[in-house]
């Protein structure tokens, strides 16, 4: 616990089992959770980047705490489990993951947690979703979300309607 409250942005996807159902109950738990004020983007559907298998369904949640990074990624971990994901190997299929984007502008590179999350800044499926959220957000380290999406050409990724 910190003594103050801070935004931290968690990155959703799923492809396997019934991912929008999926995404749309895990995100009611982030909002039961970490408050009703948390804030979500729409749901994506998206080609798998590096990794195998069906399509993803993707979504970014902001939420305020006073948890430590470290706390934070134990709740999502459990979350995940919730969810029956197995990690059977790298990058395998899976039914829920759960990613901390970013968290209070810090960086922060350790064994067990690099935030911002490696990846987010050349992945539509990441930054799309995000902006929905806030459509001036900087990444630390990175620079202005929208810009990095604008520069992404080759990723399918399309919103879905509910
Ligand atoms: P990935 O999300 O990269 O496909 P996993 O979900 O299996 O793979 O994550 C593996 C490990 O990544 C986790 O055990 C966790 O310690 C580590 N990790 C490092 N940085 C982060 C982050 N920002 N958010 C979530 N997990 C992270
Ligand atoms: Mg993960």
């Amino acid at each position: 616990m910190i003594d103050k409250i801070v935004e931290s942005y968690i990155g959703l996807g799923s492809n396997q089992g019934d991912s929008i159902s999926i995404i749309d109950k895990a995100i009611s738990d982030l909002f039961l959770i970490f408050g009703s004020n948390s804030i979500k983007s729409k749901l994506y559907i998206s080609a798998p980047v590096q990794a195998d298998g069906p399509n993803f369904i993707n979504a970014v949640v902001k939420i305020f705490t006073q948890k430590t990074p470290l706390e934070l990624l134990g709740i999502l971990q459990d979350l995940e489990k919730k969810y029956g994901r197995k990690r059977i190997y790298k990058n395998s299929p899976r039914t829920l993951d759960l990613d901390i984007l970013l968290y209070d502008h810090k960086v922060i590179y350790s064994k067990i947690l690099t935030i911002p999350h490696p990846r987010m800044k050349d992945r539509a499926f990441v930054l799309k979703p995000i902006t929905d959220i806030d459509s001036h957000i900087e990444i630390p380290y990175y620079g202005n979300a929208q810009e990095l999406l604008n520069n992404i050409r080759d990723q399918y990724i399309k919103e879905i309607d509910e």
